[in-house]
């Protein structure tokens, strides 16, 4: 049987990333870039100011003090978005505001708090800034040279680099198409949800947390089927399935009397890779490969289901979308109470996360643990890890966590 990292890695690398296609900008954000992205300028595009002063040449201006002011001649005002008329000859000074172009022969701004502010004659005050004060031209962007690689996700701040670099068409990889099946007897929709309230049947939730996890990840959901506990049922669904670039089953993959998914798989032609993994909650886990395309079977449990998606379908996600990066980076935390283990695997508990008194990240249970109870889910920051090798933790011992979104790791007070 695989460990979590072991499987992880096995079904990332079997997957392959996908083609690349055009979107405006506007609908670029939470997309990955499917290509570098060469600026079409520099940015910024000229030397300018980074404060508001007086453009000087620095050998005019050495050794000026509040005892021994340096006094020029104001020749003119850059504004931002203006430019100088002329170069600055020895004894003379610009005022220029922030982000203005240098002028010509001036190689550094005083600042105004180190001058007496004048109009036409300027008292220098200080010689701090003599030289200073100038962003270079092309210091941040450059005309030709890499803005963005390939395989970043784009949010806020690349959203900005692309438009300071003049991309409006952003490549991006393509959404990769989803088919989600869930599967169980016992499951309805919520069009009949007249039968769970009278204790018959239950909401298949997977459907909708799931279609929620791929949408999240800039994932489509090609199909959503809710099947019964049905060979042949299952067989139909599965064949009448479009062309898809990963296929996500829940429920039936365990060692029920009436868990078929793996079984109609393998008689349909499936490669079946591994079906268990030493992880809990979510140790049935299957993975192979249907149609040209990665089957993940996920159980049936709603928290089993979340959990295994973190770990082995977000990275496949990942790899598909052609992000470098691919593995949550787990972060260290502080056990604020005892957790204990059952079994020799490791384990992955619910936690909230809050600040102690020294700054650290504290990690509390959000109470029962069972595969069950997607409540706890919901309350979740993070997937608290507790490595195979041991049978717990006690207050005050580091453990590592993964967070599960970073809107969720918030406080009701300031920590910094
Ligand atoms: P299974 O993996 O099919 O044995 O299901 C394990 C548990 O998860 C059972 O209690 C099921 O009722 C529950 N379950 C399976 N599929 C879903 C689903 N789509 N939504 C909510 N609960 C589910
Ligand atoms: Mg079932």
């Amino acid at each position: 049987m695989h460990t979590a990292a072991e499987a992880a890695a096995r079904i990332a690398t079997a997957v392959s990333p996908l083609d690349t296609e055009r979107v405006p900008i506007a609908d670029a954000l939470g997309r990955v870039l499917g290509a570098d992205v060469v600026s079409a300028v520099d940015l910024p595009p000229w030397d300018n100011s980074s404060m508001d002063g007086y453009a000087v040449r620095a050998a005019d201006v050495r050794g000026a003090s509040r005892e021994h002011p340096v006094v020029l001649t104001v020749i003119g005002t850059i504004a931002a978005g203006a430019s100088a008329s002329r170069p600055v000859a020895q004894g003379e000074a610009y005022r220029i505001m922030t982000g203005a172009p240098l002028p010509p022969s001036a190689d550094g701004v005083i600042r105004v708090e180190d001058t007496d502010g004048g109009a036409d004659r300027v008292h220098v005050l200080d010689d701090r800034d003599a030289g200073r004060n100038v962003r270079p031209r092309g210091e941040d962007l450059s005309a030709g040279r890499m803005a963005l690689a390939r395989g970043t996700r784009i949010a806020a701040a690349q959203l900005g680099v692309l438009a300071s670099a003049g991309c409006a068409e952003v490549p991006v990889a393509r959404r990769p198409r989803v088919a989600i099946l869930t599967t169980g007897d016992e499951l309805v929709d919520l069009d009949r949800f007249d039968e769970v309230r009278r204790g018959a049947r239950i909401v298949s939730s997977n459907g909708y947390t799931l279609s929620a996890l791929v949408r999240e990840m800039g994932g489509e959901v090609l199909a959503l089927g809710l099947v019964r506990d049905d060979p042949g049922a299952l067989r139909a669904w599965l064949e009448a399935l479009p062309p898809h670039d990963l296929l996500l089953t829940s429920g039936g993959i365990s060692v029920g009397a009436f868990d078929h998914t793996r079984s109609v798989l393998a008689e349909l032609g499936a490669e079946l890779d591994f079906w268990r993994v030493r992880i809990r909650p979510g140790a049935p886990l299957g993975f192979g490969r249907w149609r040209g395309a990665p089957w993940i079977g996920l159980p049936g449990n709603p928290v089993s289901t979340m959990v295994t998606f973190e770990l082995f379908v977000k990275p496949a996600l990942r790899r598909m979308l052609g992000m470098p990066r691919v593995f949550p980076l787990p972060v260290p935390v502080r056990a604020a109470e005892r957790v204990t283990t059952g079994a020799p695997l490791t384990h992955f508990f619910r936690v909230t996360l809050s600040a102690g008194d020294d700054g650290v990240l504290e990690a509390r249970l959000t109470g029962g643990q069972g595969s069950g109870l997607l409540t706890s889910m919901a309350k979740a920051d993070a997937l608290l890890i507790v490595p195979a090798g041991r049978d717990g933790a006690s207050p005050g011992d580091w453990l590592t966590a993964i967070m599960l979104g970073q809107e969720s790791l918030l406080t009701d007070r300031t920590v910094f």
